[in-house]
């Protein structure tokens, strides 16, 4: 890591960059925080403008504008966003002045909005800082042009501005701290933050890595530049060279999470959250590539959250570990399944951004599906190397989910046919496969071994999927791996294997996508959340701290409004009720036979309190408890705690810490043949 003082350069690098780029724009700024306002003066290359009239966009919020060419004023109206400027004769460019007024910031901001090239119009600032959004058109653009840009912005000494492009340099004067930028990469708008940052930078990656944090937050540029660098590594190996100038981490005093070409701005909460350099970093650096590099043409879709999900967060997983790469698959069907039973569902051709959880199960639980199984299709080679190409060739242009066809299509194994069903059936409607086994079947063969014929069905209404699925047959001993490939509504397919087979599991890893079956889906936190009418059975030995915490427990599970049935309140008819009910909680260790019941402190090994949903018949029953010398403070905590692990099965914790968590496996699956 080194800390540069660049002041030095700063002349040098303003007076570089204006030969390297004769026909970009330059851009004067100067941030009057007294004022609440951005003095700004533009000036516009319109080399190749083809009529007397140029189209100018520009906040309307912008003051006292005056348009000038030569030092000549120009002629020009406004309407809205746009500036119509009569050019004069032979002008090969236009310059700007205005004064843009700035807002105080705003009350409420959502506190974490992942969004590649956001197009956000807030332009806020404070006492010493600054936040002026791409969307807020603070600077002039020529329409229908993404031009390059050389930036100097003047602020109150120690006040250092930020944007994309390549740092020129920072240079302090007893008035001023002047930040200057090239941005030779045409990729659109400029957003723009001001702050008294600590400035540090890395040369470990292949480019320059930055960050820009608060005072508050100084002490994690290590920890931030040495993460980007090793993410910026990963994905130049995997897809190709990053295409921008440097990455920079900005520290942002508002609550956004956004991602930027070239930078991402988090918010100071978030940037002290310990996990982030791992994900959320990881995934916005990934935008670098799919979304910020490669952008997107809307027209089919936004594949590019899916896809961005898929190399990122999914990646790490599956990078991980199999079992965690499965795990994130079975917990994005499982969203989808609730998804469908609440009827949020939506195509992926109509999904945009992320501005609900039902559109992020599709845009991008769904959409990072379509890239796997398309993985699973052509192979892994193919795949990555497709991804490459798919780089390569729209870096800085829009890609549809069309360009991605072409991409993959007439690769072994994907004609041009089986890529159109492909892509049609997952781009163009709702819902998913249902899938089950629906008869098998074994022959003893005369010279040995078994003939295994299975049926699969595709029970949804509507059109069969094309789907490629791994098939595994167990025997004694030993299992068959194989790949069955549908696209009727019913395929039959035999299997020669060497033993009597014992099961049949069709997609055991997860592979491809579906909608589960409720009996697919294991109890969870979220389904004792989710449950109509919750009965409450309290046992009679329960220990004091977790009747203490019964209520706290209720009310972080939104059911304080449970029915509570004492355990010596039970009758035999009333259990035979009990078993009836679709939900139970059951607090303590009862003497009577609850169905489903389990002792679960005692699988939990170390755990002094012990939280668990259990599948059952026609239902589950969850389970809260702790053992006699559990201190009630834990127990307490703990109850608060639950309702924090939603997707999981069981949860131990220790002390009031965490210790366990699982998803149990589903408790039945028609994708499951058993021999008897
Ligand atoms: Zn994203």
């Amino acid at each position: 890591m080194i800390s540069l003082t660049l002041a030095a350069f700063f002349l040098a690098g303003l007076a570089v960059s204006a030969l390297a780029a004769p026909s970009g724009n330059s851009i004067e700024a100067a941030f009057e925080p007294g004022a609440k306002r951005l003095r700004v003066s533009a000036t516009l290359n319109l080399s190749g403008a083809p009529s007397p009239e140029v189209l100018v966009s520009l906040s309307p919020r912008a003051m006292g504008l005056a348009v000038s060419n030569g030092g000549k004023p120009v002629r020009f109206s406004r309407s809205g966003e746009t500036v119509r400027v009569s050019l004069p004769a032979g002008a090969s460019s236009i310059s700007l002045a205005y004064a843009l007024p700035l807002d105080p910031p705003p009350a409420s901001l959502p506190a974490t909005q992942d969004n590649p090239g956001a197009l956000a119009s807030d332009a806020a600032c404070g006492p010493d800082w600054a936040m002026l959004m791409p969307g807020s058109l603070w600077h002039p653009e020529v329409q229908g042009a993404k031009g390059t840009y050389r930036l100097r912005v003047s602020a109150p000494p120690g006040v250092k501005a930020v944007t994309q492009g390549a740092l020129g340099g920072f240079e302090d004067t007893p008035q001023a701290t002047l930040s200057a930028w090239t941005v030779d990469k045409p990729v659109g708008r400029l957003g723009l933050c001001l702050a008294r940052y600590r400035f540090e930078e890395s040369r470990q990656g292949p480019v320059p890595v930055q960050t820009f944090l608060l005072e508050g937050s100084a002490r994690l540029a290590p920890t931030y530049l040495e993460a980007s660098a090793s993410h910026l590594r990963f994905y130049q190996e995997l897809h190709g060279p990053y295409p921008l100038e440097k990455f920079a981490v900005v520290e942002n005093p508002l609550p956004t999470g956004y991602g930027f070409p070239s930078y991402t701005l988090l918010g100071s909460q978030v940037i002290a959250l310990p996990f982030i350099p791992a994900t959320s970093l990881r995934h916005e650096i990934a935008h670098s590539w799919w979304g910020n590099g490669v952008l997107v043409d809307y027209a089919q879709g936004n594949w590019c959250e899916g896809l961005t999900t898929y190399v990122a967060d999914y990646l790490a997983q599956e990078r991980d570990s199999p079992q965690a790469g499965r795990a994130y698959r079975q917990r994005v069907l499982r969203g989808f399944a609730d998804l469908v039973r609440q009827g949020g569902d939506m195509t992926l051709s109509e999904f945009g951004s992320r501005f609900s959880p039902a559109s992020q199960a599709v845009g991008y639980g769904k959409t990072l599906f379509v890239f796997h199984m398309l993985r699973e299709f052509v192979g892994d080679e193919a795949f990555w190397q497709g991804l490459r190409r798919l780089y390569a060739d729209k870096l800085f242009q829009s890609a549809s989910w069309e360009d991605i066809r072409r991409t993959f299509a007439g690769l072994p194994g994907f004609d041009e046919a089986q890529s159109r069903a492909f892509f049609a059936q997952w781009l163009t409607h709702t819902g998913g496969p249902r899938l089950r086994i629906a008869d098998a079947a074994a022959t003893a063969n005369p010279s040995g071994g078994y003939s295994v014929n299975i049926s699969v069905e595709q029970a949804q209404p509507g059109q069969p999927y094309l789907l490629k699925l791994p098939l595994t047959v167990e025997t004694d001993g030993q299992s068959a791996e194989s790949t069955v490939m549908l696209d009727g509504a019913r395929t039959e397919v035999t299997l020669e294997v060497s033993a009597a087979p014992r099961r049949i599991l069709l997609d055991p890893q997860a592979d491809s996508f579906r909608v589960l079956e409720q009996s697919e889906i294991p109890p969870s936190v979220n389904s004792v959340k989710g449950a109509e009418k919750l009965t409450v059975l309290l046992a009679d030995d329960a220990p004091e701290s977790l009747r203490a915490a019964l209520p706290q427990l209720l009310a972080g599970l939104g059911q304080e409004r449970a029915r509570i049935v004492r355990e010596r309140d039970l009758s035999p008819d009333k259990i035979a009720d009990l078993a009836r009910q679709e939900a139970i909680l059951v607090a303590g260790k009862p003497r009577a036979a609850i169905p489903g019941h389990k002792d679960m402190l005692a699988q939990a090994q170390g755990a002094d309190t012990v939280f668990a949903a259990l599948p059952r018949q026609g239902g589950f029953t969850a389970v809260f408890q702790a053992t006699p010398d559990a201190a009630p403070k834990d127990v307490a905590a703990t109850a608060a705690k639950v309702t924090h692990y939603g997707s999981f099965s069981v949860v131990g914790f220790k002390e009031g810490r965490n210790v366990l968590k699982e998803t149990l496996d589903a408790p039945n699956s028609p994708m499951i043949w058993t021999f008897r």
